[in-house]
């Protein structure tokens, strides 16, 4: 691909359009809705939008609703809905079924120039014979039985249904993609999600795409590059049907590595509950990977730092997570949680009672505004901590001061069991070694804001599937992962339950999370952990 101007520096994006004119381009993003939107979607989608403002052209959204078994009004919805999270607007709104007349009345055309046949050939037969370049019976019947045999098919009769129609473009190309392709399916037993049941036909892809292309005024049709060897077959569909001339502008997939991105085995998943629904956590959904805590702007920087790129990407999910991180660090409040199977009791002499401070919920971003932190006597701490000091060690307790570690009990296992610390808050933090988090068990009441320690659930996943890289045959229903959610209870400085759902933050010394359910499993705040591209294993 040339390099041109008008390239937007920021996001590294400096490729151009051929033949694009400002003000003149139209691009399409064309969904089936067949599904929720998932990140490879989201490459196309803000791809189109790119190009449509770089060139101030316009942005179609068409939904592409030519298979009516698996389309459905709510994946329609879901993906407006998607589209508008992630800040794309298109100029208008179309359906393939808007052209249902259209797409027909030039298959007939085509059947009249002699450019389309009506097959019968059994699917398995059809197939081995595209394979091995050998002709249909077919192939060669005159165009009134041609005809007589789509209306047949039109009309979703039992004969009819054993039809199909075929452009008539080679026998044995050794560009297998352009014998004879399919353009006409009959589907008389299910009802359309727009059209009901007026059409017992369909137009496949293949056939659709290029003519809707054309009619709507695309300029510039880009899609992913595994479609390269259909683009004759496309330029074949407007040259027989005399239609305006599109550009295509392919570009490589997106994958991800242990991710399956494809609707029909992500509903598989749904199918089974493996998952929760389209929405969740450990799917690539948009609406899991924003459940997760993924920003849009990150989606947005990482399409478009990627985005021309002509190779099929499997990307490592920590380069997406960890754009992500450096986006959230600066802008989310910090509280503190620890783990509650690790709680490891301490008291603290010198500390006579309960009192509270209201500090910034992050140092370095005063807009974040303040919390609220209890200190007193009674403090936990967590057992990897506690067990890591040495006698009379002084440490430091985080946003507050240091301490002697003065005596240590020991349970019967090795572990920790309880502290005695010795105050020393105004000892130099800089000459500790250890910075603790800690939280102060203060009585409920005790002071005008704090409640009580609160109990969260803090949530973790990992891939649904086993094997990094699936192949073309490998069967993906065997590669699921038994396990993919981890719970751990923890407590957390009451803060937290000012926080609406939605909300990412930082738990300090253990990572971020976004506040998942305000009232989740029994009633706990549920958290879930927001990657931050360092683990190696979890996503
Ligand atoms: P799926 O298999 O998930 O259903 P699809 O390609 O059949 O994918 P469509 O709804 O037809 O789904 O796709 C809409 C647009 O998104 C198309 O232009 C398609 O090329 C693009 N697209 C789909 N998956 C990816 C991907 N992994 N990377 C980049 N673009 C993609
Ligand atoms: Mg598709
Ligand atoms: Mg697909």
């Amino acid at each position: 691909k040339a390099k041109g101007p008008g390239a937007a520096k920021s996001s590294g994006f400096d490729v151009f359009l051929p033949g694009a004119k400002k003000g003149q381009v139209v691009t399409r993003f064309p969904p089936e809705p067949s599904g929720y939107l998932h990140l490879g979607h989201t490459k196309a989608a803000i791809l189109n939008s790119y190009f449509a403002k770089e060139y101030e052209g316009r942005l179609i959204v068409r939904f592409d609703d030519t298979n009516p078994s698996k389309e459905k009004t709510e994946f329609q919805d879901a993906i407006i809905e998607d589209l508008a999270l992630l800040g794309i607007k298109p100029d208008s709104t179309s359906h393939t079924s808007d052209y249902f007349d259209h797409i027909y009345k030039l298959a007939i055309q085509l059947i009249k120039q002699g450019d389309a046949y009506a097959d019968d050939t059994l699917q398995e037969e059809m197939r081995a014979q595209r394979m091995d370049g050998i002709a249909s019976a077919r192939r060669n019947e005159s165009i009134e039985d041609n005809l007589a045999r789509f209306a047949d098919m039109s009309a979703g009769s039992e004969e009819g249904r054993k039809w199909c129609l075929r452009a008539k473009m080679s026998v044995d190309d050794p560009n297998k993609a352009l014998r004879d392709p399919v353009i006409y399916r009959c589907n008389a037993e299910v009802s359309h999600h727009r059209t009901g049941t007026t059409w017992k036909v369909y137009p496949t892809y293949d056939f659709a795409c290029p003519v809707v292309d054309a009619l709507e005024g695309i300029t510039h049709a880009l899609r992913t590059n595994e479609y390269r060897d259909r683009n004759p077959q496309y330029a074949w569909m407007l040259e027989k049907l005399k239609l305006r001339n599109v550009e295509i502008w392919d570009f490589g997939r997106l994958n991800f590595v242990y991710t399956l991105l494809s609707k029909r085995k992500l509903q598989w998943f749904v199918d089974r509950g493996i998952v929760t629904g389209w929405d969740d956590p450990r799917f690539p959904t948009v609406r899991g990977v924003r459940r997760r805590g993924m920003t849009i702007e990150n989606m947005h920087n990482f399409i478009l730092a990627t985005g021309p790129s002509q190779n099929v990407i499997n990307m490592e999910w920590d380069s997406i997570w960890a754009g992500n991180k450096r986006i959230i660090d600066p802008i989310v409040p910090r509280f503190t949680a620890l783990e509650t199977k690790d709680l490891v009791k301490c008291t603290i002499s010198g500390i006579s009672e309960v009192s509270e401070k209201v500090l910034p919920r992050h140092k370095k971003n005063a807009e974040l505004g303040t919390k609220t932190t209890v200190f007193g006597p009674n403090c936990f701490i967590e057992q990897v901590d506690a067990a890591s000091f040495k006698d009379n060690e002084e440490i430091t307790l985080m946003d507050w001061g240091n301490v002697y570690v003065r005596s240590k009990k020991l349970a019967e296992d090795g572990s920790v069991a309880s502290l005695e610390m010795e105050a020393h808050l105004d000892g130099d933090f800089k000459k500790t070694e250890k910075k603790v988090t800690w939280l102060a068990d203060a009585p409920v009441g005790a002071t005008p804001r704090s409640g009580r320690l609160t109990e969260v659930l803090l949530l973790d996943y990992d891939y649904l599937i086993t094997k990094k890289k699936l192949e073309e045959d490998d069967e993906f229903e065997k590669f699921v992962t038994p396990v993919t959610q981890f719970e751990t209870l923890a407590i957390a400085d009451s803060n937290v339950s000012e926080l609406a759902e939605g909300q990412s933050i930082q738990f300090e010394r253990k990572g971020y999370f976004i506040l998942d359910k305000a009232q989740g499993k029994d009633g706990k705040r549920e958290f879930i952990r927001i990657p931050d591209g360092r683990e190696a294993t979890a996503q």
